[in-house]
């Protein structure tokens, strides 16, 4: 213990030497009716006993029919990916799955997000070239179906954002941003139809990424899951 600790823990100490001895007076006092309470415990630990259903293998098995059932509705192949969903699903429930990839299909994935999406319109050298819109999640609402060996990616200047392509299609369905290097960049324009409801496009100035990075009220925390 530092000094710090020492100091406080004398002056503790002095203030509580009369409380110390007024709590043993009432502990002695409640002595008889804390046994009594302990008693009480004791007993109601053998009514739980009692109340266990007698055959837990039948509670087991009317789940195994639901995870059957509910697998084969949402086409899942594993109890894995049931018992997935329905964390998905519970956690980040005011948001949507959206799902998308690539062109050729190499490169697929799901993404968790609101269906409102507000996406930025950057007008850096490289964001210029190849339109990049994205919008951007924490890596945890994000997940990669197919395409791991599919990828390449292109880094320049600081390396910090990965430019992910197909290798077949060239196409950049998403990518981890500088803005935002422990998220994901998606672009909007490669998710199925269907999920997006709404897209609010804000443009911002990667000319002067510094700048405007230190600036930004909210970019930098896009990549922070919010729970
Ligand atoms: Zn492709």
């Amino acid at each position: 213990m530092g000094k710090f600790g020492a100091a406080r823990r004398g002056s503790l100490q002095r203030k509580g030497r009369s409380a110390a001895k007024e709590q043993v007076t009432r502990r002695k006092e409640q002595k008889p009716e804390l046994e009594g309470l302990a008693g009480g415990q004791g007993a109601e630990r053998g009514l739980e006993k009692e109340l266990q259903p007698p055959d837990t293998a039948v509670e087991l098995a009317n789940q195994a029919e639901r995870w059957r059932a509910f697998q084969k509705s949402q086409r899942l192949d594993t109890a894995e990916a049931a018992a997935r969903l329905l964390l998905d699903t519970f956690e980040y429930r005011d948001l949507v799955k959206h799902t998308g990839g690539c062109h050729c299909g190499a490169v697929r994935f799901e993404v968790w997000a609101s269906a409102d999406l507000h996406v930025f319109d950057c007008n850096c050298s490289i964001c210029t070239r190849k339109q990049n819109q994205h919008f951007i999640v924490p890596a945890s609402h994000f997940r990669l179906l197919k395409g791991t060996d599919n990828l390449t990616v292109y880094t320049f200047n600081t390396k910090t954002a990965k430019h992910t392509f197909c290798k077949t299609c060239g196409v950049q369905s998403f990518y981890s941003p500088r803005s935002n290097p422990d998220g994901y960049g998606v672009m909007p324009h490669c998710l199925d139809d269907g999920t997006v409801h709404s897209i609010n496009v804000e443009k911002i100035n990667g000319k002067e990424w510094e700048k405007t990075i230190k600036e930004h009220k909210t970019i930098k925390n896009m990549s922070k899951a919010m729970i």
